[in-house]
């Protein structure tokens, strides 16, 4: 196993929203293995609660809840959960997200809500709820309070096609300063990391296109970021090292928007 820098999460309860698949499945074992108790949330309850069953399996201590970021009576009550089994969450990942491709001319409405809903909308609700429970349990005394936001380098760049999402991801950005600057006498700690292409679940189809080959060519290094080129950066920002850094932005993605 990697040795991430001696960095580890003991006595850290770890919220992560899209658990159930692709970067948050990562981090969630990620975590696990650094000591943190972790909260698995997603929409699909099996896949969350399969992670749980293999990591609880493994020694850590995991739980799976259904949660669908757009929905606050679903967030609250996924943080509901996490304090029954293991106490107030002090470490948050809002990592939930999804893309809808098409040109603005012709994606649909509906698609276009279902894009900020849960990539804007829903930060905005996991990182609130997670916000007031650490506020009314102290954190500005014990100053443990940690959010990592998932960004995009889509936030940096413009592209045809991803217009609705883009948007949400430069929002995403700023939504994580703004939080950092609201809660920076309250102990919560908000950054956000803006991965590059990765291969996962969210571009699998364009992944396997014909596009993609001509795309990825074009990149500096010619190729997709390894999903666990985030894990070092995650985990610092996750543990009592970084208490100094909040309200950051970081781009991880080997050298792609360059
Ligand atoms: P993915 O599709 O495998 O994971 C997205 C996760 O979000 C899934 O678990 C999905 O079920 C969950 N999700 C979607 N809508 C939800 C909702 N309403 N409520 C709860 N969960 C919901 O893809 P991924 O690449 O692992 O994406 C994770 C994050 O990383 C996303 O925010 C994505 O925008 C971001 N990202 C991905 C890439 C990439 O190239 N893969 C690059 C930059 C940023």
């Amino acid at each position: 196993m990697t040795d991430h820098h001696g960095i580890r999460l003991d006595g850290r309860i770890a919220l992560i929203a899209g658990a159930s698949s692709g970067l948050g499945a990562g981090f969630s074992r990620l975590l696990a293995a650094a000591g943190a108790k972790v909260v698995l949330c997603a929409r699909r309850r099996d896949r969350v609660e399969a992670l749980a069953q293999s990591l609880n399996a493994s020694g850590a201590q995991a739980v799976a809840v259904e949660m669908d970021v757009t929905d606050s009576m679903q967030v609250a009550k996924a943080y509901d959960v996490a304090e029954s089994h293991f106490g107030v969450v002090d470490t948050i990942i809002a990592n939930a997200g999804t893309a809808r491709g098409g040109r603005s001319t012709e994606v649909t409405e509906q698609d276009i809500r279902q894009v900020i809903d849960t990539n804007l909308l829903g930060t905005f609700l996991v990182a609130r709820e997670g916000a007031k429970r650490l506020i009314a349990n102290d954190s500005k005394t014990s100053e443990r309070g940690r959010m990592v936001f998932i960004g995009s380098i889509t936030a940096q760049q413009n592209h045809t096609g991803d217009a609705a999402y883009a948007a949400t991801k430069i929002g995403i950005a700023h939504l994580g300063r703004q939080f950092a600057k609201e809660w920076v006498r309250q102990g919560i700690n908000v950054n956000t990391i803006q991965p590059g292409w990765i291969h996962t679940e969210i571009n699998d189809a364009w992944f396997n296109s014909e596009e993609s080959k001509t795309a990825i060519a074009y990149l500096p290094r010619r190729r997709m970021l390894e999903a666990n080129s985030l894990n070092d950066m995650l985990l610092y920002m996750c543990s009592d090292r970084s208490k100094a850094i909040t309200g950051a932005t970081l781009t991880i993605d080997d050298g792609q928007s360059l």
